[in-house]
């Protein structure tokens, strides 16, 4: 497959290259879209475009086939200006291909075209979900699946490049292997008044500075050693000057964990903290958590076939399936709470040409090569 991927790589090039220099933002990827299923409705695909917003999806059908594989790929751009001084440098001001997006999309393309050409060794139908608005929630992910993305579907595979892992390499893990990232807000009311005079007020920062200190206390005291998880507050406002007790302070912040449970825990420990820190001073308590999306759960069962797929294509010392849990979110992770299958990360980084910037970074570049190994792999899954 991997020789074949490198006989189609200029294809591929060129065509990563038109996606990212007309990156689109979350919920407008109208020509990005546009393009894709173009590409693929040339290639005979059944194509159903608008499934939701602009996400679309493209069967190729096997005759006699009973079973389906799906293939994800994302397609949103950043708010953000590319400052990589590259010819097919984004020419949309202000939005750039920062996370790889556009290369997700050439994968999945690829992989499309490798499969047409290998149609008879094909023993499974194929999906390709190209889906929209992955960079901000709730995501695109939920929409297509409501509107049945995942029908007839048994399993579900998904790539994200990474830079910071060298090309030829392949990382994934079972089980958890992205965060569930959350965030909170917390406002503490009391009445403001004289500094001098404190006994008129009721002083919201003794209160807010103590929450600040116990809230660290629910991942020492509360989560089990050994079980990762961040309770961060980032934010601690109040009043204005020296000599007036402000009304009301607020704190923010955000929380990552790999474990329903352990979320629960954090949420319900957080706002018994803080309605007690409220009576405890006399001060009203409003508490805002906010669900991001949930943590990727990888199945053993696709992990292997990744781990097969991928050592297939670059060799099996270059397949890590004991890549630590990352704290990033996805919504990837739905899918696979529907469906069988895997996340892994497609290594895209090239220390020796100096592509090793992180995703979101304004100089996010990829080394090219990534493309057919990333196109091999899918297509290997689905003929697996
Ligand atoms: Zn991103
Ligand atoms: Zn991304």
């Amino acid at each position: 497959m991997l020789e074949q991927a490198r006989q189609i790589s200029e294809w591929l090039v060129t065509t990563r290259r038109e996606l990212h220099q007309h990156p689109e933002l979350s919920l407008q990827e109208k020509q990005t879209a546009a393009r894709c299923a173009g590409v693929l409705e040339g290639m005979g695909l059944r194509v159903r475009r608008n499934l939701w917003g602009e996400g679309f999806i493209a069967d190729l059908d096997v005759p006699g086939a009973r079973q389906r594989v799906a293939l994800r790929a994302d397609m949103d751009a950043l708010p953000i200006t590319e400052l990589n001084e590259v010819p097919w440098r984004s020419a949309h001001a202000g939005v750039a291909h920062m996370c790889g997006h556009d290369t997700h999309m050439t994968c999945a393309l690829g992989a499309a075209k490798l499969l047409l050409a290998a149609k008879d060794r094909l023993k499974r139908n194929v999906r390709f979900i190209f889906q929209p608005s992955e960079e901000t929630p709730p995501g695109g992910a939920l929409g297509l699946i409501e509107r049945g993305c995942l029908e007839g579907v048994d399993e579900v595979y998904g790539l994200h490049n990474n830079p910071q892992l060298e090309v030829g390499q392949v990382a994934t893990r079972t089980g958890a292997l992205t965060a569930a990232a959350d965030s909170f807000r917390i406002t503490l009311t009391g009445r403001g008044g004289h500094a001098s005079r404190p006994h008129e007020t009721i002083d919201p920062l003794p209160a807010a500075c103590a929450l600040v200190l116990q809230l660290q206390t629910l991942v020492s005291r509360r989560v089990a050693p050994g079980v990762p998880a961040v309770v961060s507050v980032t934010q601690l406002t109040a009043g204005t000057t020296h000599n007036i007790i402000p009304d009301a302070a607020f704190l923010q912040g955000t929380v990552r964990t790999f474990d329903e449970e352990v979320r629960k825990l954090l949420e319900d420990g957080m706002w018994a903290m803080a309605d007690a820190a409220g009576k405890a001073h006399g001060l009203k308590v409003s508490f805002n958590f906010e669900r991001g999306y949930d943590s990727i759960v990888n199945h053993a069962s696709g992990v292997a076939r990744v781990a097969r797929a991928a050592a297939a294509v670059v060799g099996e010392k270059n397949v890590n399936v004991e890549q630590p849990a990352m704290t990033w979110g996805e919504d990837f992770s739905y899918y696979l709470q529907r469906k069988p299958g895997a996340f892994f990360l497609l290594g895209s980084g090239n220390r020796a040409k100096g592509i090793c910037e992180p995703l979101h970074s304004p100089r996010m570049n990829v080394d090219e090569s990534c493309l057919s190994l990333g196109a091999a792999i899918l297509a290997q899954l689905a003929l697996d």
